[in-house]
């Protein structure tokens, strides 16, 4: 995809910012999609992306899912993201994250990094040397440390509404989960499952994680990468790559659930409507797994655990408003959380008309938007 402002026009973005630092070979893009919210917030992906188009349609992508993660999850925060094309084995250094924290402080607060693929705590201690606009930075220097633990207690959050949804019970205690993938995020889900009394079937395609699982949770019972669509369960729970919904396994659930850690789900959107007409009810994949986003947010204010909680919590109640729209409005689920956040975006953009003046600093580090 070549770059032209009629792209930007169509898919809302505010600004698109090419970086280019040959001392270090820095070569990335920042997009910031939409600030309605507030500063924008989002990852920064390193790549070795085939060509600058690729990276430029990523960044266009995921900057946008960003604005409706944080608008459904009821976040101060709008949407941005940010990818640096390279070989992470080859290309990473100091510099170049000095380089590109140097960036972000230019920016003067539009836009707040953290991490995401590729891209490693101590990437972005390098980067929160030069600016204070980074989160997800070591806990000795405030940050809120490992997210999954965060993000599988918002997907389980969810599980309960949609257990309540279906079964008109929020507990998972009886309930079959059937978990893809055992990684970062579906190793904590599994643990909190064990917990909760659900029965847990799972599968992985690395040995490392397979081991952990069966010499931690016992009682789990593996299948097959492949088969782990087939088995009879309440909860088939994605938590490996997106798009593991679509053609080839919709017709083989055997759930009445889909409820997940894996972003983008659904390979289409259509397949959200033809979930709704198998009876599955999907859990909306963008608002359960926030819990990590949520997490990092409140590191300007200065994190701790029982607030994070206290603010993953509301995935539930967030969970279930969502469903309600989709049966009011008779619309597939994920039809119903971006009708859900655009409802509260354009809400609070009408408000936000007039000019208020300096009226100080709601988070340390971060300037108000408002000032001139
Ligand atoms: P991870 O890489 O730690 O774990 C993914 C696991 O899936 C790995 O164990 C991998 O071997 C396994 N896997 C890959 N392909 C598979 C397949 N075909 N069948 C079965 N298993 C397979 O990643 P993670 O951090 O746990 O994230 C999992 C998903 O959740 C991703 O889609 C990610 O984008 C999403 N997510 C993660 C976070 C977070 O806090 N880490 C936050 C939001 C969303």
């Amino acid at each position: 995809m070549a770059f032209s402002f009629e792209k930007l026009y169509s898919m809302g973005h505010e600004e698109v910012i090419f970086l280019s630092d040959p001392s270090c070979g820095l070569k990335a893009i920042i997009a910031i999609h939409d600030t309605t919210l507030g500063p924008a917030l989002g990852g920064t992906r390193m790549w070795p992306y085939a060509n600058e188009e690729e990276a430029l349609e990523d960044v266009l992508r995921l900057s946008k899912g960003m604005t409706y993660k944080a608008a459904v999850s009821g976040l101060n925060l709008g949407g941005g993201k940010a990818v640096i094309i390279g070989d992470p084995k080859i290309d990473k250094s100091e510099a170049l994250f000095r380089s590109y924290g140097r960036y972000i402080e230019s920016l003067n607060g539009r836009y707040i990094t953290a991490e995401d693929v590729n891209i490693t705590v101590e990437d972005i201690e390098h980067t929160y040397t030069e600016t204070s606009f980074a989160v997800g930075v070591a806990k000795i220097h405030g940050g809120s440390g490992n997210p999954a633990p965060y993000t599988a207690l918002g997907v389980f959050r969810g599980m309960e509404a949609s257990c309540t949804k279906v079964f008109g019970d929020r507990s998972l205690r009886g309930k079959t989960v059937a978990l893809q993938g055992v990684g970062s995020v579906g190793f904590e889900l599994a643990k909190i499952l064990d917990r909760s009394g659900a029965n847990i079937i799972f599968t992985d395609i690395g040995e490392r994680n397979i081991e952990r699982m069966k010499e931690e949770i016992p009682q789990a019972k593996f299948v097959g990468a492949n088969d782990i669509f087939d088995v009879d369960c309440d909860i088939y729970a994605p938590c490996a790559l997106g798009a593991s919904i679509n053609d080839e396994t919709i017709g083989r659930l055997k759930c009445k659930i889909v409820n997940g850690a894996a972003n983008n789900q659904l390979k289409e959107d259509r397949h959200g409507q033809e979930l709704k007409d198998r009876g599955i009810l999907y859990a909306p994949d963008y608002l359960i797994n926030a819990g990590g986003l949520m997490n990092v947010s409140i590191e300007f204010e200065g994190w701790n655990d029982s607030k994070s909680r206290r603010m993953i919590d509301t995935i539930y109640d967030t969970t279930l408003k969502i469903f309600s729209i989709s049966d009011e409005e008779n619309i597939p689920v994920n039809k119903a959380a971006d009708t859900l956040a655009e409802r509260r975006i354009r809400s609070i953009r009408k408000i936000s008309k007039s000019y208020l003046g300096n009226v100080g600093h709601r988070f340390p580090g971060r300037k108000n938007r408002h000032a001139q």
